[in-house]
């Protein structure tokens, strides 16, 4: 996708702070960090939401074995994080290629 700004970040073509990659997803720190620990984690395939996602086989697996392995790598497993993907415009979605956000790094609270 030509003016997607994650497809570029995963190209290299917009500088980032990569912690992650292998060869489904790459993960990134957010650049407007709401806590501590926020790392943004990306297929490397364009699919603009959750809602797309559910239509390409073994997508979600990859990405959830990303997760798993960026919070052992951050130390983020045991005192534990957040997950979310916002999906559409009541949840804010702001960038349209999907995103885990995984928020850690402090007590996070109650949420929904
Ligand atoms: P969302 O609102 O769920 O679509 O999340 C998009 C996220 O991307 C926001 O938390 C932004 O702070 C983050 N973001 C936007 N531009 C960049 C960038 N260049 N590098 C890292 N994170 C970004």
């Amino acid at each position: 996708m030509e003016d997607c700004l994650f497809c570029k970040i995963i190209a290299g073509q917009i500088p980032a702070d990569i912690v992650y990659e292998d060869e489904y997803a790459v993960a990134f720190r957010d650049i407007a960090p709401a806590a501590p620990v926020h790392i943004l984690v990306v297929p490397r395939r364009h699919v603009s939401s959750i809602l797309e996602a559910s239509g390409c086989p073994g997508l979600m697996d990859h990405l959830l074995e990303a997760v798993a392995n960026v919070a052992r790598a951050q130390s983020i497993d045991g005192p534990g994080f957040r997950m979310v993907a916002n999906t559409g415009a009541d949840a804010g979605q702001t960038v349209h290629h999907l995103h885990l956000h995984l928020l850690a790094g402090k007590t996070l609270g109650p949420m929904a």
